[in-house]
């Protein structure tokens, strides 16, 4: 067996060599790649997409997969009670292999390029807010999306085979039940905070030079334990965090001159994600392994580290000062309490990455909604923007005035990815869940005002690593039928 599962690592280090070469192209196309570069740029991610693909279904792996007695049943083999590391590797590598068996290689690469050409497509249409430059696109995206479902299989609709890609272990019926037990709760929520007294922020919406923003923000980035020998932080449209090598783990943000919030809080978030794949530890770094639990696990460190810790009170008693001496003119007649309210403050708004912590999680079932009626065909891409606008009517109480600031929003249909927002609003979910442990065994207003971060970090590595998924999915139904 020994033999078996040392050849199985060697050939799925392969794999992860490849999928690091496809993220150094994608995150060039999303930051520096001059525009007419797109044509070539795509036939070498479908390329290598393709090559991919033909390595992780090899019959090698098949066969060793078999040796070591992976099957539905048991799919950690012949570890099932053994071995922690190698158990998940088998489970792991069986997981993936079963996927991608059933995907033909063609569908495969055709969904690359066409998820190449669509996303660029997609940032000309969000610049000029023009729906139409972006909808045949959306189009083919969606038709190869739902080929792609229908090659993998699914239980009871298309859509679980799709969200099982970024949260595994969780039905598309479960999800619904978590977000049908929190709505009416927001909804009621939003209505009772709208009712009480309006807080001023208008101090966040002054001139912010840039270069001062960026500044700020590596200063955190460095508290919070990201250095640069293993990572980038560069602009990019949408925000994101991409692994290119076991030791390159990049960050893109983007700032606003006059909206001091998004490109601190943009930063801060990433770089959640960021320590996230840069702690995995010397046994599993840069194998397959190595890539996160599940996609909401990973939004859990990224948006504790932006809203739980970088919006609190402690961080703030800690970093004012600092700030102030950035933003002298537009601070210096605002207290740490006005400041702490204002980037706390409550509104329905437009823009999803922007929005505050209780309206957020409305954007996310207003796309979980919507993206469930695309992919079930009961809704057409030609009156997506106007369904987008009634719900947002309809869940926020405001309407986008042009499509960038609605349905061209976010990148993320641009590249196939349905099935991947919900882990937006689970990972508030667990995240909440390891800040209530947390603040059980730490002491974290002491631990904020005096800046140590790294003592936070070194919590959560200890702990996400002993977090079991389906237990921690498991308990979040159960928590919130209870409550209901
Ligand atoms: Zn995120």
């Amino acid at each position: 067996m020994g033999k078996a599962i040392e050849r199985l690592k060697g050939l799925t280090k392969d794999v992860v060599l490849l999928e690091h070469a496809i993220a150094t192209l994608s995150w060039d196309q999303e930051t520096y790649m001059p525009r007419l570069a797109i044509g070539e740029k795509g036939e070498q991610l479908a390329l290598l997409q393709g090559i991919l693909h033909e390595k992780i279904t090899s019959s090698e792996i098949g066969k060793l997969l078999e040796d070591l007695g992976a099957s539905d049943e048991t799919p950690e083999g012949v570890f099932s009670d053994g071995n922690v590391v190698d158990s998940a590797y088998v489970r792991e590598v069986f997981r993936q292999y079963k996927i991608q068996t059933r995907l033909p290689k063609k569908l495969v690469t055709e969904l690359a390029l066409a998820a190449s050409h669509s996303q660029a497509a997609w940032i000309e249409a969000r610049k000029e807010s023009n729906f139409s430059l972006f909808k045949p696109h959306l189009e083919k995206i969606l038709e190869l999306t739902r080929q792609k479902a229908e090659s993998i299989g699914y239980s009871e609709t298309l859509y679980d085979a799709l969200l099982d890609e970024f949260e595994p272990w969780i039905s598309t019926r479960e999800v619904l039940d978590i977000f049908n037990s929190i709505q009416p709760w927001l909804t009621e929520f939003i209505g009772k905070i709208g009712n009480l007294r309006k807080i001023d922020d208008s101090f966040l919406l002054k001139e912010y030079d840039i270069s001062r923003q960026e500044a700020f923000g590596r200063r955190v980035l460095q508290d919070m334990g990201y250095g640069y020998d293993r990572g980038r932080l560069d602009i990019s449209a949408h925000p994101f965090t991409t692994t290119l090598g076991r030791d390159d783990v990049r960050l893109t943000t983007r700032y606003q001159k006059e909206f001091f919030k998004t490109g601190l809080f943009g930063i801060i978030h990433e770089c959640g994600h960021g320590l996230y794949e840069l702690g995995f530890g010397e046994n599993i770094k840069g194998n397959i392994l190595a890539s996160g639990t599940s996609l909401g696990i990973h939004e859990s460190q990224s948006r504790t580290w932006e809203n739980i810790i970088g919006r609190s009170m402690g961080f703030w008693k800690y970093y004012y000062p600092f700030l102030k001496e950035y933003f002298p003119e537009n601070l210096k007649s605002v207290s740490m309490e006005s400041f702490y309210r204002g980037i706390n403050k409550v509104k329905p708004s437009l823009i999803r990455v922007e929005a505050d912590e209780v309206t957020y999680n409305l954007h996310i079932i207003l796309r979980f909604q919507l993206e469930q009626e695309l992919i079930s065909g009961s809704l057409s891409v030609g009156d997506l923007p106007e369904a987008w606008n009634l719900k947002t009517k309809d869940f926020l109480g405001i309407l986008p005035e042009n499509d960038s600031e609605g349905v061209l929003q976010d990148i993320h249909w641009s590249m196939g990815a349905f099935g991947y927002f919900p882990t937006y609003a689970l990972g508030n979910l667990y995240g909440a869940q390891f800040s209530s442990a947390m603040e059980k065994d730490l002491n974290m207003d002491y631990i904020l005002e005096k800046g140590e971060l790294a003592e936070i970090l070194f919590w959560l590595r200890k702990k996400y690593i002993a977090t079991v998924l389906p237990d921690l999915q498991r308990s979040l139904l159960v928590i919130l039928q209870e409550k209901n």
